[in-house]
C-alpha cells in the first residue's frame, strides 16, 4: 500500500441546497486499495472526531476540515472548487501515505472514539459567556467542541484563571 488514493476525484454538493454565490462541496476521492488497515494508526495520531472500527469509518480534522476515511474512499468537507479539491487531495494523500510508511513506529489504537455531547462539555465550561473564544455563548462553543469544529485552547479563561483549573482538567480528560 504505497499509493493510497487515486488521482481522479469528484465534487458532490455539501448539502441539498447550494448557494450559487458561495458553493461548498465535498471531494470524494476513491482509494487505490482497502484503507481499513490504516485506520487504527490514524486513530492513534490524528485529531479524531469519530471512529467506528465495525463500520469501519474514521473522521478526523485536517487543516480546519473534516476528512472521512472509509474502506473505499476518502471524503474531504468544505471544498470550494475543483482547484482547491486538487490541492487538498494532494495534502491528504501525502499525510496518509506518510503515516502508512511510519506505521511501525506507531502503536495502533483500536477502540472507538466519539466526542461527548455539547451539554456534557458545557457543564465544565466557565459559563460566563465572555465571548473570548469567538462564540457568543459557552453553549455555542460547547456545540462546536462536540463536533470537533473548535479547539479547547480557544477558551482562554479556562487556561488563564486559577478558578477554572479543575474544569480545565475535566475537559482535557473528556475531550481526550
Ligand atoms: S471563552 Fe470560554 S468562558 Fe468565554 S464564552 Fe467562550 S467558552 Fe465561554
Amino acid at each position: 500500500m504505497t499509493r493510497l488514493l487515486r488521482e481522479d476525484f469528484r465534487l458532490e454538493p455539501a448539502s441539498c441546497f447550494v448557494d450559487a454565490n458561495c458553493p461548498r462541496y465535498k471531494a470524494v476521492i476513491p482509494a487505490e486499495e482497502d484503507l481499513a488497515p490504516l485506520l487504527p494508526y490514524l486513530n492513534a495520531v490524528a485529531k479524531v472526531v469519530f471512529y467506528d472500527p465495525a463500520e469501519p469509518v474514521l473522521i478526523f480534522k485536517f487543516e480546519g476540515r473534516k476528512v472521512a476515511v472509509r474502506r473505499d474512499d476518502v471524503r474531504i468537507s468544505d471544498v470550494r472548487d475543483i482547484e482547491e479539491g486538487k490541492i487538498l487531495r494532494e495534502k491528504v494523500a501525502r499525510f496518509l501515505e506518510e503515516l502508512w510508511r511510519k506505521r511501525d513506529e506507531i502503536t495502533p489504537r483500536h477502540e472507538p472514539r466519539t466526542l461527548p455531547p455539547a451539554l456534557t462539555i458545557y457543564r465544565h465550561l466557565p459559563q460566563t459567556n465572555c465571548g473570548r473564544c469567538g462564540e457568543a455563548t459557552c453553549l455555542a462553543f460547547a456545540s462546536k467542541l462536540s463536533t470537533g469544529e473548535a479547539d479547547l485552547s480557544a477558551c482562554r479563561p479556562l487556561f488563564e484563571e486559577e478558578d477554572f483549573a479543575a474544569n480545565q482538567n475535566e475537559l482535557l480528560k473528556l475531550l481526550g
